[in-house]
Formats: structure tokens, C-alpha cells, sequence
């Protein structure tokens, strides 16, 4: 179960950690996808600025390179016609191209000189340019004006054509863009003038005065490189934040004939508007279709997690108390021991006949009990301890100690909380709580066992708070289950045998009866004695079958021995109180008698003096109707435990069997032993019951015993319990019982009995 659990654990875990990273993996295609489109039309626009400033570059060239066709004819025809000619040529002509005014001056000393003559010395003839037969155009930005110069290097004329043109078509031009009138077009020299403007102004002046003391003080530097680029005419972009932070972009392109340049200014929102929200809303769907996937994704997770507990709480939880079940303890506590260095205890407690108390007040109230019990289980528990019902009113508590006193102090405060409960009767009904420990000294022993282990010491019950597991408890318990599984096919099989122990009568030396002594021959175990299987057998309740085989057995001994014509004897049985449980007993046996030809009389029945301690006046009637049914009844171990004369007075019996312990120290010597032995055989002789000595080991026992006034001796100093067969041989002189010589009556007999497990 633990097993599958964790199992069923790792594969939800597995397909939630899937789950999670196709989400994350979608996601990331997602948003680089969405970065992709974006990068992409972002340089797409980009380009388009760019063609937007070269289409103007284009136009601006063509302009001029068509005025300049324009003046390279004039200039050729004016060469043609005479020289007072050429003035009016010139003027006729410029209206016709457009050109403000046209000059033809014969060399570039005249055209420096007709330059400065107009404009002044700031503006500079370049003469290389003009002597490799290319075209030379100042801006003059405080007229509006720009002047045309250029000679024709393909004739040997020196002659310089210079025209003068406003500046407003260029102007137009450039305000000619696609950007709704957001972007800012010039043109400027390489040196940065602007040609389109009404004054003398430098761009790159401009700029660098205009950032001076803000924080985006370093932009002009920015500049440097399209600086650069204009020097050796090459074009490029530009991306600077303007004054008020604006991200702006420029494209510039020069002009191939001349120093100019046309370039384009725009902000960057301009360019990315679409774009930029295009990509914005594809994040968002991006993020909304995320947020929608780990939503469904935990929505199952946190479903499927709902389902797990019901189902753990349902696999895991005792329904009555509330808390967990003994599977779920187990796993805890096997998990605890595992990771943990400290000592440990598992309690077993119960409650003392509880199935007395569930069949009296009902279920309903038996079920009030277990959780009050539970309850207080659960407040005595510290931290890191365990608790659990384990099935009707077993509960198992897993403590974090080893020290018996501790765990007797808490224990002992469970169960004066736990039996304060009243709740039963108006409180009248007080119920007791039973445990049992067993200190965790072997881990590897699995929790099964140690629950069994503390359960087992619970029923010692020999603490009065609680029992400790004990491990020579242990053999004793397997060797009772073994015996009690072993019982029934050694009684098939015959293993079960009877011994027979002789009684000498003191009067006359002869052999008057015999007692009928089980003794197990077990195929493993060997001879075992009744001493260690009859209390066992006693408290599995499986005596009285045994007893019936005795009777039985002894019942067919006696049919022998009549049909062999052997002189008979009483034989004692015993008799186990559980015997007593069966109503027809002694009719029982009665048939068994009949079936078999015996005489009941030639039966003694002997039962323990503590059965007739415990109910003496049911005991009277038992002893009624044995004597009715023709048994004899004999009181065994008289004075082992509480002896009473009084039960000589009140039971109706014909024999006392003399218990050995009164001749353990070699009493009957002078003291009170001898006293009071004698005294029970005086009063005994007075009731005209008969006495038997048990246990009888020494001849001067016997001699006292004799004049004592007892009748009859059994013991080792005679006989030891010996199987039929050397029963028969010893017993028996010639099919009549064996009187032995008074003299060698009283010499010990060292007939041996088989060895057996005492
Ligand atoms: P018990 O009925 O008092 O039987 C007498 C016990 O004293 C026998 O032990 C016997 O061997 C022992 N004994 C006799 N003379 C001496 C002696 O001189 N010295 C010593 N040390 N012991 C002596 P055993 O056979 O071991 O039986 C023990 C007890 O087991 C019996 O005590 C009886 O209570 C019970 N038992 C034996 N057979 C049966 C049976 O068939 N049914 C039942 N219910 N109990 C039986
Ligand atoms: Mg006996
Ligand atoms: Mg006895």
C-alpha cells in the first residue's frame, strides 16, 4: 500500500512537472515568437526610414543634377555666341531653368572673386573639384539661396557657369515625408551648415548646444560617427533619446556630387507605433493565454490534489476518532524510526471489555468512549509522537522515550484522564484502560511486530499502569502457540499418554489406586510434563477435551483389565475447572462408563481446592450429582493455596489429597507442619474422609505419616507416574495388586521415569 501510494505520489508529481514545462515551453515559443515579429518589423521600419530618406536623397539629386545638365548646356551655349551676347543669353535662360540668376565668368579667379564679391570671404571656392569638371554648390542659408558653380573639363575653356536658385523647392521636398508631418528632414554639409535653413546655422553645433547640462549630455558624441560617415560619404542610422528623453532615429544618405547630405530625423515611437502595440498585444494574449494554462494547470492540480486527500483520508483516516488509521501509523512511524536517531516506545492500549460495554449502552456510546480515549491520547502526545486507532478499541501511541518511569508517569495520567470519562450511566459505569509497552530497541523488526510485541505485553498485565514486553515472554507465548496448534493432531496421533502413579495404602503396604497423570509425548519437543502444556491448554480453553481423553483412556484401561481378569484399583482423573462449564459433564462420563462396562465407583474425580474456594455452594451440588452418577470425588492439593477446613465441613467429599508442599521441608518433623498435618487427618478420620499424602519422597515421611493416621501415600518413595505397561508389570503380582513388605514399604522405589521437560 505504501508502495503504491508513493508510486501513484511520483507519477502525479511526474505529469505535473510535464505539464509545467510544456506550459513554460509554449510560453517561451510564445514570447520569442512575439520578440521575433517584433525585432523584425522594428527593422523593417527601420529600413523604411531609410529608403524614406534615400527616395529624398534620389529626389534632391535628381534636382540637382538636372540643374546642373541645365548649366553645363547654358555654359557651352554661352561659349558659342559673342561675348556681348552672352548677357542676355544668360538672362533669357534663367528664368527658363529656373535659376535666379546665371554669371559666366572666364576662370576660377573670377569666380572666387564674384563670390566673395556676393557673399562675402566666408564661402570658399574648391577648385579641384571644379577643374575635374564636377559642380560646386554653396548654400547660403541666410538668403535662401544656393549658387551653382562648374566648368566643363571635356573643352580646354576655363569658363566657370555660376547660378543662383532659392532654396524653397529643395525645402519642399524635404518637407515632402511619410510620416505625418512627425519627422524632420535637412540637408547639411559635410562640415554640418544647414542648407535649408533661413540662417547660418551647424547642425552638429545645434546639437551639441542644445543637449549641453542635460543628463543625456552625452548624445553629441553619438554624433561623431555619422560626422565620420560624412567625411568618407557613406550613409547610415542614428539612435539618440532627445532632450525631453524620446527615443528618436535618424537615417542619413550623402549626396554624391556634392558635400551634402540628406537626412532624416523621427521619433522612435512613430516608427514602432504599430508595431509596438501589435507586439504589446501579442504579449498580453501571450501572458493571458499563460495565465489561462496555469490556471486550468493548477485548477486540475489543486482538483486532483482534492481527490488524492479524499482518497488518503478515506485509505488513511479512522472514521470514528477522526484521527488516522493504523495503515497510516504504520507508514509514519516507520517513516520516524527510519530518519531518527532517538529512542522510541510503542504503547498498545485498550479498553477492558469493551465488547461488554458496546453490547450494554450500544454502539453510539462505545464510539463516544473510543474518541474520548483519543482525545486524551492525542493531548498527552509531545511533539514528534504519533497516535492511531487501530481497530475496535486497540490504539497504538508511538512515544519518544525509553525511561519506564517516564513512561509509566504518562501513561498513568492517560489513563486517569481516559477513565474519568462520564459519559456512560450518569458516570456510574467507569471503564479501565489496559497497556502495554515494548521499547524499541530493534529497528529492524517491522511495525507489525512491534504493535504485536506491545499488544502481547499488554495482556501480562502485571504492571499496574502498564506491562513492559519482555523477550523470554515471547518464547513462553511461541511455545503456547505452537503447543495449542500441535494439540489437536497429537490427540489424533496418540503423542497424549497416560501415566499412571501408584497409591500405597500405609496399613497394609498394598497398592490401593492409582493416579491417571497425562504426559505429552510431542514429536518435536520431546516428553513434556503437564506442568508446562495444562495451563496453557487451560487458558486456550482446550483442557476439557483432554480430561475426556483421559477419562476415556483410563475408562478403556479398566474394560482391559476386567476382561484380563486383573484385580482393579481406583484410578484417579483430574479434573480442570473448565470441565465445570459443561452442563452434562458427569453424564458424560457416565455414558463414557457404560459404554465401556466400568464402574463409576472404581473412578475418583479429583478437583483442585481452589474451585471449591471459589463457588462452594454450586460445588456442593457438584459434588451431589457425582456422587449420584457412582463417581468419588477427591480434593486435590488440599493446603497448596487458601486451605479452609471449613470446605470439609460444608463439601461432601471422600478423599483429601494432602498437598506436597506441606512435606516439602521434610515435615512432618516436631514443629507446627507436623501439627497441623496431623490435625487435618484427625478431623479428616473424624468426617470419615479418607487422606492421601502427596509427594511423598522419604520413608521417615512415611513412618510419621503412618502414625499420623494416614491412609495412604503417593509419592516418589513409592512410585513415580510410570506408563501403563511398567504400571502393569510393577503394580501387579500374578493379576492381583502388589502389597509391598512394611519393612520395604518403606525403602524408596527407583522405578525412573521417562526424562521430561519439568
Ligand atoms: P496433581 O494432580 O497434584 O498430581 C500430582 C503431581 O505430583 C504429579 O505431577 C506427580 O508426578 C507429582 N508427584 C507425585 N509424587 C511426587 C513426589 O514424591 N515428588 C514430586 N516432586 N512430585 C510428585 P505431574 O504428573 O507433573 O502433574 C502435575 C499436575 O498436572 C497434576 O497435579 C495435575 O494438576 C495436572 N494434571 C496431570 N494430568 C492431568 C490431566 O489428565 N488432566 C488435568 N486436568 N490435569 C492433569
Ligand atoms: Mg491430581
Ligand atoms: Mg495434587
Amino acid at each position: 500500500m505504501e508502495k503504491k501510494y508513493s508510486k501513484r505520489r511520483r507519477s502525479q508529481r511526474i505529469l505535473a512537472v510535464l505539464f509545467g514545462a510544456v506550459i513554460l515551453a509554449l510560453s517561451w515559443v510564445f514570447l520569442q515568437n512575439s520578440l521575433h515579429i517584433y525585432e523584425q518589423s522594428r527593422g523593417r521600419t527601420k529600413q523604411y526610414l531609410i529608403d524614406i530618406t534615400y527616395q529624398l536623397h534620389e529626389h534632391i539629386e535628381t534636382q540637382i543634377q538636372n540643374s546642373l545638365e541645365m548649366l553645363r548646356l547654358i555654359r557651352n551655349g554661352a561659349l558659342e555666341i559673342e561675348p556681348e551676347e552672352r548677357e542676355r543669353y544668360l538672362t533669357d535662360l534663367a528664368d527658363f531653368s529656373n535659376f535666379n540668376s546665371l554669371h559666366l565668368v572666364s576662370d576660377f579667379d573670377q569666380a572666387e572673386a564674384w563670390l566673395r564679391q556676393h557673399y562675402g570671404g566666408q564661402y570658399v571656392l574648391d577648385r579641384d573639384l571644379l577643374q575635374q569638371g564636377q559642380a560646386q554648390l554653396i548654400a547660403i542659408p541666410g538668403k535662401s539661396m544656393v549658387v551653382y558653380f562648374t566648368a566643363d573639363h571635356a573643352d580646354q575653356d576655363t569658363s566657370v557657369i555660376i547660378g543662383e536658385k532659392g532654396n524653397e523647392l529643395l525645402k519642399e521636398l524635404l518637407s515632402n515625408n511619410s510620416f505625418d508631418g512627425q519627422a524632420l528632414t535637412l540637408t547639411i554639409t559635410r562640415q554640418g551648415t544647414v542648407i535649408t535653413s533661413q540662417i547660418e546655422q551647424n547642425f552638429f553645433d545645434e546639437i551639441a548646444a542644445s543637449y549641453a547640462g542635460t543628463e543625456y549630455a552625452e548624445v553629441p558624441q553619438l554624433f561623431e560617427k555619422m560626422r565620420a560617415d560624412l567625411r568618407t560619404g557613406q550613409s547610415g542610422t542614428l539612435s539618440f533619446p532627445s532632450r525631453s528623453g524620446e527615443s528618436l532615429l535618424l537615417s542619413y544618405e550623402p549626396l554624391s556630387f556634392s558635400d551634402w547630405c540628406v537626412f532624416t530625423v523621427i521619433p522612435a515611437s512613430v516608427l514602432n507605433a504599430g508595431i509596438e502595440d501589435l507586439t504589446m498585444q501579442n504579449l498580453v494574449l501571450t501572458l493571458v493565454t499563460i495565465l489561462l494554462l496555469v490556471s486550468v494547470g493548477g485548477f486540475l492540480v489543486i482538483l486532483q490534489r482534492k481527490h488524492t486527500r479524499r482518497l488518503t483520508d478515506i485509505a488513511f483516516m479512522d472514521e470514528i476518532t477522526g484521527g488516522w488509521n493504523e495503515l497510516r501509523f504504520r507508514l509514519e512511524a516507520e517513516q520516524i524510526l527510519k530518519s531518527s536517531d532517538a529512542a522510541w516506545s510503542i504503547v498498545s492500549v485498550d479498553i477492558a471489555d469493551f465488547t461488554f460495554l458496546n453490547n450494554i449502552y450500544g454502539a453510539q456510546a462505545g464510539d463516544a468512549v473510543l474518541r474520548h480515549v483519543f482525545a486524551q491520547i492525542r493531548n498527552m502526545l509531545q511533539p514528534g509522537e504519533i497516535a492511531a486507532r487501530s481497530s475496535a478499541d486497540i490504539f497504538y501511541i508511538l512515544l519518544q522515550t525509553q525511561d519506564r518511569d517516564a513512561i509509566i508517569r504518562r501513561l498513568s495520567g492517560l489513563k486517569r484522564n481516559a477513565e474519568a470519562f462520564t459519559g456512560l450511566d450518569n458516570g456510574s459505569y467507569r471503564f479501565e484502560l489496559r497497556a502495554g509497552v515494548y521499547l524499541i530497541h530493534d529497528c529492524s523488526r517491522n511495525l507489525a511486530w512491534m504493535e504485536e510485541s506491545a499488544n502481547l505485553a499488554r495482556k501480562y498485565r502485571d504492571g499496574q499502569e502498564c506491562s513492559f514486553y519482555r523477550e523470554e515472554r515471547m518464547q513462553e507465548q511461541k511455545l503456547e502457540r505452537e503447543l495449542i496448534s500441535d494439540m489437536p493432531s497429537s490427540l489424533r496421533s496418540g503423542a497424549f499418554e497416560v501415566y499412571l502413579q501408584p497409591k500405597v495404602r500405609l496399613s497394609d503396604g498394598c497398592i490401593s489406586g492409582a493416579e491417571a497423570l497425562i504426559r505429552w509425548n510431542h514429536p518435536e519437543k520431546g516428553m513434556l510434563s503437564p506442568g508446562i502444556f495444562i495451563p496453557i491448554l487451560e487458558k486456550a480453553k482446550m483442557i476439557s477435551r483432554l480430561d475426556h481423553f483421559m477419562f476415556e483412556q483410563v475408562c478403556l484401561l479398566l474394560q482391559r483389565w476386567q476382561q484380563e481378569s486383573r484385580e482393579t484399583c481406583v484410578i484417579s482423573v483430574n479434573l480442570s475447572r473448565q470441565n465445570l462449564s459443561i452442563p452434562d459433564l458427569l453424564q458424560q462420563y457416565r455414558a463414557i462408563c457404560e459404554r465401556y462396562g466400568v464402574a463409576p465407583s472404581s473412578i475418583e474425580l479429583e478437583l483442585t481446592e481452589s474451585i471449591f474456594m471459589e463457588n462452594t455452594a454450586w460445588m456442593q451440588k457438584f459434588v451431589q450429582e457425582m456422587h449420584q452418577l457412582g463417581f468419588r470425588c477427591s480434593l486435590d492439593d488440599f493446603g497448596a493455596g487458601y486451605s479452609s477446613l471449613g470446605l470439609l465441613k460444608d463439601l461432601d467429599i471422600d478423599v483429601i489429597k494432602l498437598d506436597r508442599s506441606f512435606f516439602a521441608g521434610n515435615v512432618p518433623d516436631g514443629g507446627k507442619g507436623r501439627l497441623i498435618v496431623s490435625s487435618i487427618l484427625n478431623l479428616a478420620q473424624q468426617l470419615h474422609i479418607h487422606t492421601v499424602a502427596e509427594g511423598i519422597e522419604q520413608t521417615e515421611q512415611v513412618s510419621a505419616l503412618r502414625r499420623m493416621g494416614c491412609d495412604v501415600v503417593q509419592g516418589f518413595v513409592f512410585f513415580r507416574p510410570m506408563p501403563v505397561a511398567d504400571f502393569e508389570q510393577q503394580a501387579y503380582n500374578g493379576g492381583k495388586l502388589r502389597c509391598l513388605p512394611c519393612t520395604a514399604a518403606e525403602e524408596p522405589n527407583n522405578s525412573k521415569e521417562p526424562p521430561s521437560h519439568e
